[in-house]
């Protein structure tokens, strides 16, 4: 039977949210073409990992079980995924648009002499053709592409496009694959370097306050802080405040930041540059405070604020604190 394969990306013994993503896509798919959901992931000693994943309600997760897949590598992932998907040939391989996915997807389609599409935040397929979205011009226009009629599909999905699934419950069925990956890797794995201590995922965030040029100097952030504190927010940025060092890259939304989706965004002195749009346009409720009426962030905002944002944050803290 034609098989979607979902490759389930995890880090730090925790199964990351765009694997869960993919997957609703995946079934939405296969109920489509008639096709089973399947799940890959690679790894040793993450049997807890593999019984999480089974419990979101697929067909069968396969585990790529090895010593030398107990930490990401290029080689790794790229020997042990050519020879599996030689031999499942899945319609259609997904694979997280992120740092991992993107290191290895394009040495994986080579080695499978597979069309591989990037970044896509749609697909669909029409008479066992690919068809895909994805975004040109930074973000303005969505385009859809056909993909060149193939037996076999590698797409690199974006996070946050799609809701995870919920919890089903039932468990897939679980299969051991043994592989075995010869050879000395070219990559090695050195150690993970977290975050800075301090510092939060803002992907994850359901509120987020996030400040731009227009806070003026790093001093000032403080108050968007406070509002943050208020509303159980965290704080981001657009790029110049982090480019001057006033917040960690880590809080950066857009092109060359984080996308995120919260259900509450709240943009303090942004422009609203495409590159910024780009990561944070599809947030449930957008609020912009900005002074100049024309500011691109308006034409995006469902509640827009034509004000200093000096005057107009203190006030949001006093009635929220009440
Ligand atoms: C390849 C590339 C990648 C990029 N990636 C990113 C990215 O990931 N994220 C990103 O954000 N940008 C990115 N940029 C930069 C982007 O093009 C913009 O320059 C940037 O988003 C502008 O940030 P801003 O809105 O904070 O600043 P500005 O465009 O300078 O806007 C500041 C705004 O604050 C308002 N303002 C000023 N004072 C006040 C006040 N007291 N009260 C209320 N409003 C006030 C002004 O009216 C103005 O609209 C990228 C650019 C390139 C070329």
């Amino acid at each position: 039977m034609t098989e979607i394969m979902v490759v389930a990306e995890h880090r730090e013994g925790e199964i990351r949210e765009i694997s869960l993503e993919m997957l609703t896509k995946a079934k939405e798919i296969a109920d489509e073409i008639n096709a089973k959901v399947s799940s890959v992931i690679l790894g040793h000693g993450i049997d807890h990992l593999v019984e999480e994943l089974a419990s979101y309600g697929q067909d069968r997760v396969y585990y790529l079980r090895n010593e030398k897949l107990e930490n990401y590598t290029i080689d790794g992932y790229k020997s042990a995924l050519t020879s599996f998907l030689e031999d499942r040939k899945p319609v259609l391989t997904m694979i997280g648009h992120t740092a991992m996915g993107l290191d290895f997807a394009p040495a994986l389609a080579v080695s499978l002499d597979t069309p591989l599409v990037t970044d896509c935040i749609d697909l669909k397929f029409t008479n066992g053709q690919l068809q895909v979205t994805r975004q040109v011009y930074g973000g303005k226009i969505n385009v859809e592409l056909n993909v060149q009629k193939h037996g076999s599909y590698i797409a690199t999905i974006r996070p946050t496009v799609f809701k995870p699934p919920e919890k089903t419950g039932l468990k897939g069925e679980i299969e051991e694959v043994t592989l075995k990956i010869e050879g000395e890797f070219r990559t090695k794995f050195k150690g993970f370097i977290k975050p800075e201590i301090e510092d939060i995922d803002i992907s994850q965030a359901d509120v987020i306050v996030s400040v731009g040029r227009g806070i003026g100097e790093k001093e000032n952030i403080k108050i968007a802080e406070e509002l943050a504190k208020v509303i159980g927010g965290v704080l981001a940025a657009s790029r110049p405040v982090v480019d001057n060092g006033w917040l960690p890259k880590t809080r950066q939304v857009g092109q060359s930041g984080k996308t995120v989706k919260p259900k509450l965004y709240l943009a303090l002195g942004i422009s609203g540059a495409t590159q910024h749009l780009m990561g944070m346009k599809d947030s449930e409720l957008i609020v912009a405070v900005n002074k100049d009426p024309n500011a691109p962030i308006f034409d995006i905002a469902d509640i827009g604020i034509v004000a200093d944002l000096f005057e107009v944050v203190p006030v949001f803290i006093e009635q929220l604190r009440k």
